[in-house]
């Protein structure tokens, strides 16, 4: 668990320059964040890292690079126009409008994800709930759209209206065909995409967790329909391990448990194999960058949660400071979205499939969908850590893990008569990583300053280096120090990180 709220993150996140509120000189704009220095690196480097792990890594996904703005019926196929909602309440009295789901869960302590205007309107009649700004009553609840519209053209009419698109999966689905012929592909494959995304959220809250505009990383995963039970792949995540929250763990009031893939499958608590597969490998991917296992669990949709077309839904959920919340929802699908598309573009889908000599429609079995900025806050929180330094004060260390941290190497003289030979040093290892050169203030203040930015490691300039073309090495995470040869760094610097 965080040792800090969200809003002193969003502090620490502006101070060091990882992130800043959007237009700030204007007076902000609610919903929208900019990356800083140290973080656009970071977000670069989770990019990078889940293209790697999810594509370039894998002979059986596919990625693509789709427009933000598509045709205006892709949304409609998809059922975004008529219910990506939330539900609003409006004050009668100050105007003021809120999203009615949260409030009610703050207010009644009772989930109301998924519940409907109607029943919004009864539980505020029944609790004699009003405006929290000037105690109000509201009108009565409306149902809200959360796509952003656009114009397209230089007409203002019905015709050229469009939408920044919500999610990037749909562009999965209406390119299936396109990615299917031109890679040669075969199933089970998937098709994974990066990019922005846009919801025009009534409240945005919690920092960087709900956000306007933000980038999202998703796969839409294809198999056979009738090989829902055939994963090739999950033999090498049977001994997998984490933390499970079923469905019926949370109607009997139990607590989530450790359990491994092959217990969760015979068992029955995870339905299908492809399911517990790609569960188990976004868990993976989050701990392979760093993220402490405890803080992740994997916990099943209830009845009432599940959209109507999904038969199982599983969240992976990450244990903020504000509690548990989902980091990536993911539905077995079915065909559910292949065949929506069929239906409104009046376009054959299907593909062929030689064993049996027939067409068939794909089932989705999985949709891993991440947001980038939530797992960035993830791997924020996760490496949050504060230490004394030599006076007693408090000061940060971030311990991100070396291969996303946005600055690899610091490099420093001991003093500023060294300068030269640290330069030299510098411009050497800036060929491999990237490095920060500072000069100023205490050898501390430059290693508390380093530890903030969540620099893995600092090299150290001294006289002694003249002599023996040595320089020391720092630790973040140890503070332990050892000499190296000038002309080894570089090859011990890259065992390290
Ligand atoms: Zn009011």
């Amino acid at each position: 668990m965080a040792k800090i709220s969200i809003d002193d993150m969003a502090g620490f996140c502006k101070k060091k320059g990882f992130i800043f509120p959007n237009s700030e000189i204007y007076g902000g704009m609610a919903g929208f964040f900019d990356y800083g220095h140290l973080g656009s690196e970071l977000k670069k480097n989770i990019k990078d890292s889940w293209w790697k792990y999810h594509v370039q890594d894998r002979e059986d996904v596919i990625g693509i690079d789709g427009t933000i703005i598509t045709h205006p019926k892709v949304w409609v196929a998809s059922g975004h126009v008529e219910s990506f909602l939330d539900i609003m309440l409006e004050c009668t009295k100050c105007g003021e409008k809120i999203r009615a789901d949260t409030f009610i869960e703050e207010k009644l302590k009772i989930a109301a994800d998924g519940i409907k205007a109607d029943a919004i309107n009864s539980l505020i009649d029944d609790n004699n709930l009003v405006c929290p700004k000037c105690s109000s009553d509201f009108k009565k609840a409306e149902d809200f759209n959360l796509m952003f519209e656009i114009q397209v053209g230089p007409k203002k009419d019905s015709e050229s209206m469009a939408y920044l698109r919500p999610e990037t999966a749909q562009l999965m689905f209406t390119d299936f065909k396109l990615v299917y012929d031109s890679a040669r592909a075969k199933l089970p494959f998937g098709i994974a995409q990066m990019g922005r995304a846009f919801r025009n959220e009534i409240s945005p809250r919690n920092f960087l967790f709900r956000c306007r505009e933000f980038e999202q990383m998703e796969i839409e995963y294809f198999i056979h329909p009738d090989k829902v039970q055939e994963c090739p792949y999950i033999k090498e995540m049977l001994d997998y391990e984490f933390l499970v929250y079923s469905a019926s763990m949370q109607d009997n009031k139990k607590p989530a448990g450790m359990m491994k893939l092959k217990d969760a499958l015979k068992n029955k608590i995870i339905k299908t194999k492809w399911h517990a597969y790609w569960l188990s490998v976004e868990h993976k991917w989050f701990c392979d960058l760093g993220v402490n296992p405890k803080n992740l669990r994997i916990r099943q949709h209830l009845k009432e949660e599940k959209s109507h077309y999904a038969l199982d839904t599983w969240d992976l959920e990450y244990n903020f400071p504000f509690g548990w919340k989902e980091l990536q929802g993911m539905a077995n699908r079915t065909d559910f979205d292949l065949r929506q598309h069929i239906k409104h573009s009046k376009k054959d889908l299907s593909i062929f499939d030689q064993e049996t000599n027939k067409k068939v429609i794909p089932y989705v079995v999985a949709e891993p969908s991440l947001g980038v900025d939530r797992s960035f806050l993830v791997f924020m929180f996760d490496a949050y850590t504060t230490r004394k330094d030599e006076k007693g004060n408090e000061v940060v260390v971030l311990k991100l893990n070396p291969k996303i941290a946005p600055v690899k190497v610091g490099v420093f003289p001991l003093v500023n008569k060294l300068e030269e030979k640290a330069r030299e040093v510098f411009d050497l290892l800036k060929k491999e990583f990237t490095c920060i050169f500072d000069r100023s203030g205490s050898i501390g203040r430059r290693y508390a300053r380093a530890d903030e930015s969540g620099i893995p490691y600092c090299v150290t300039i001294d006289f002694d280096t003249l002599n023996d073309k040595q320089v020391t090495i720092r630790d973040r995470d140890t503070a332990k120090q050892k000499r190296v040869k000038i002309e080894e760094l570089i090859g011990e610097l890259k065992k390290l990180i």
